[in-house]
């Protein structure tokens, strides 16, 4: 099938921790000059979006601010949308991308990827609005991703534990949510279903891009582990080395 546009997930595709993988920058760099429209969409939320932009640039990469769509500002828009007052259990360095948002008397619990604050003392205090009705959104809800030094937790298995002990369902908005990818997809002017996903999560990145109508392509890097493609639970994933190898088979269709 004809492809007329790429996503693109940014850590575990084009680097790990703080650096580039091999040829990253170089392939991006032809991907872009084939004219084919690229944006950029990741559920990191330790940081807010300008500064993703300006790691991106230091490593390298010529991207556009206004190409990447992160999960906390799709975060960001529904609060504004439904006027809700969030109690934000999100990493420090995120703080600036809700600092103008009303946060007095909380109405919603908002999970992001907390890091360290991630501690009994928050949990709890979030399970307690849970409880007294307040709605559950997450930035995601992945299990884990690649660090420098190693796998890490991740948004994933602190949104399950919440949800448990609650008995209630969390609103993700980062990916797998089809209403996620779809804001990029329209971005680009494209039909979704000419649109490939390239990421290096087999169920966040791939499943979620198929189940969404998207094509998807799981890239053996990042937090890629062998046999990731057997849990992909749709047909038609495409599994190929690296993004290098993307952008070969891309510019070849
Ligand atoms: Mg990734």
């Amino acid at each position: 099938m004809s492809i007329r546009g790429v996503l693109l997930d940014l850590s575990g595709v084009l680097y790990v921790g703080t650096a580039p993988l091999p040829g990253a920058a170089e392939a991006l760099a032809r991907l872009q000059a084939s004219g084919l429209p690229i944006r950029y969409i990741t559920n990191t939320t330790r940081s807010p979006r300008a500064a993703i932009h300006r790691q991106l640039t230091d490593m390298g990469f010529a991207i556009a601010e206004d190409h990447v769509f992160t999960a906390p500002r799709a975060v960001r828009a529904h609060i504004e949308r439904e006027h809700l007052r969030p109690w934000l259990l999100i990493h420090p360095n995120l703080k600036p991308e809700f600092a103008d948002l009303a946060t007095d008397d909380p109405n919603a619990v908002v999970l992001g990827d907390a890091g360290d604050a991630f501690d009994y003392h928050h949990l709890n205090h979030a399970f307690r609005l849970l409880m007294n009705g307040a709605p559950l959104i997450a930035m995601g809800n992945n299990r884990f991703f690649m660090e420098d030094d190693g796998l890490s937790l991740d948004i994933g298995p602190f949104l399950a534990a919440l949800e448990y002990a609650a008995g209630v369902e969390g609103l993700v908005l980062g990916k797998p949510s089809a209403a996620f990818f779809q804001a990029a997809v329209a971005d680009m002017g494209c039909e979704t279903r000419e649109v490939v996903m390239i990421g290096d999560d087999a169920l966040a990145d791939v499943e979620g891009a198929l189940k969404a109508g998207l094509q998807g392509w799981l890239v053996r890097t990042g937090k890629y582990r062998p046999g990731d493609e057997a849990r992909i639970g749709v047909a038609g994933a495409q599994v190929v080395a690296d993004f290098r190898s993307a952008v070969r088979a891309l510019l070849r269709t």
